[in-house]
């Protein structure tokens, strides 16, 4: 059975596979939009509650203004479908002494013109009494940045789609064959489904489909996240009392409890290598102690809170950490679109629009650092 033939066939319903068909059906395509598991899955690195969209990327001006154009159309679209898919909490960056990262963050917010304050610690303490600022010495927030409530948005973003006239389709693509110009794919249910173009948006599971091309340039690690309960009836512990803080230094980062899932905090270190199918997604005693110790110097009156839910989720980076959206080299017609690296999720509009640009032929604004050939196979992340 070959089934219809489609300008587009989108692999992967995460936040990347999800924004790509909601821009591409606006130039009127035929477009099919196929997941294996559903749009935001468990196992997908889009599916938990929340991710952080926030400015400052150091020096990394091309992922700021990425940011400050996605956030505004995530707000945008949020509107159009009447759902709330966004919590302005203010994303505050605890500065150390000799960190560098939040001073270039500030550089750039400042040339790009995006509001941010500067706080002493004392101001700091002032407004956020509940942070614990052991070794930090200023801070910077960014007032309008926040929270995406991740899975609900990814799939706000796909029933968008459909009902703009994207076919979504329930199956597993086999991964392809040849070379030239991919003609069909085939699922694993025995469907063969033809395209003009197909986006390959895998997350994880790229290298797994494309393993002698990517085995060695995408890299799963595993990562562990902890929800923790608040004390009862308080609001210190909510947006807006507390907002999104970032310890870049100390590799930590946490959130306000955003719609009653708890207080979020997770350790932003690569963790070990992950298989998204089969990896074990029962989180460790030893990385919830190190959650625990993160609590106490950070949110110290919640140092021995209950753990609410934890989950494991898996990073898919590049060898940098910088997205990788090109062609493949052995097909004319298939697109390669992942490595989100930790921090992809805030970019799905402009990713989106990225694709369905190039697959437009728009030469016009391609990002050299997005490309294949810049990905090599030696791990050194640069990009945060
Ligand atoms: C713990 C953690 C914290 C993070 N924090 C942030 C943050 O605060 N801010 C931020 O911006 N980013 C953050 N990120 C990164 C961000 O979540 C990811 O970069 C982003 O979600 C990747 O989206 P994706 O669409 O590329 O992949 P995914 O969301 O993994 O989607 C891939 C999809 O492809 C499907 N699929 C795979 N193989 C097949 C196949 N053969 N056939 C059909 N379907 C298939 C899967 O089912 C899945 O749904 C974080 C990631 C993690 C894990």
């Amino acid at each position: 059975m070959n089934d219809r033939t489609y300008d587009v066939a989108v692999v992967g319903a995460g936040v990347f596979g999800s924004w790509t068909p909601y821009q591409l059906q606006r130039s009127g395509k035929r477009v099919l939009l196929i997941d294996a598991h559903g749009p935001g899955n468990s196992r997908s690195s889009s599916g938990d509650e929340s991710r952080i969209i926030r400015m400052g990327y150091a020096a990394d001006e091309i992922y700021t203004r990425s940011a400050q154009r996605s956030l505004r159309l995530w707000q945008k679209f949020a509107a159009q479908v009447n759902e709330s898919l966004f919590h302005q909490t203010g994303v505050l960056w605890l500065a150390h002494e000799d960190d560098p990262y939040p001073v270039k963050s500030a550089e750039s917010l400042e040339k790009i013109g995006i509001p941010f304050e500067k706080l002493t610690t004392a101001e700091v303490h002032q407004r956020f009494p509940q942070i614990g600022l052991e070794g930090i010495s200023w801070a910077l927030l960014e007032p309008e940045s926040g929270a995406l409530v991740a899975r609900r948005a990814v799939q706000a973003v796909t029933l968008a789609a459909i009902r703009a006239g994207v076919e979504y389709l329930q199956d597993a693509v086999e991964p392809p064959d040849g070379n030239g110009s991919l003609n069909e794919i085939t699922t694993a249910s025995g469907r063969r489904i033809s395209a003009g173009n197909y986006v390959f948006a895998c997350g994880a599971w790229l290298p797994k489909i494309f393993p002698d091309l990517l085995a060695d340039r995408i890299h799963p690690t595993r990562q562990e996240v902890f929800y923790f309960g608040a004390p009862a009836g308080g609001r210190l512990f909510t947006s807006p009392e507390l907002p999104i803080w970032i310890d870049f230094k100390d590799e930590a980062y946490g959130f306000p409890d955003l719609e009653g899932r708890g207080i979020k905090i997770a350790i932003d270190r690569h963790g070990i290598e992950f298989d998204p199918d089969t990896g074990d997604r029962v989180v460790t005693s030893e990385g919830l102690a190190e959650v625990r110790r993160c609590l106490a110097r950070r949110l110290p009156e919640l140092k021995d809170a209950p753990v609410t839910e934890s989950r494991v989720c898996q990073y898919e980076n590049t060898s940098n950490g910088d997205f990788l959206i090109d062609l493949h080299p052995q097909f004319g017609n298939v697109w390669l679109v992942g490595g989100g690296s930790g921090h992809g999720f805030k970019h799905g509009p402009v990713v989106g629009e990225y694709v369905a640009a190039r697959i437009d032929g728009n030469k016009e604004g391609i990002e050299p650092r997005f490309s294949l050939a810049s990905k090599a196979s030696e791990h050194r992340r640069a990009v945060f």
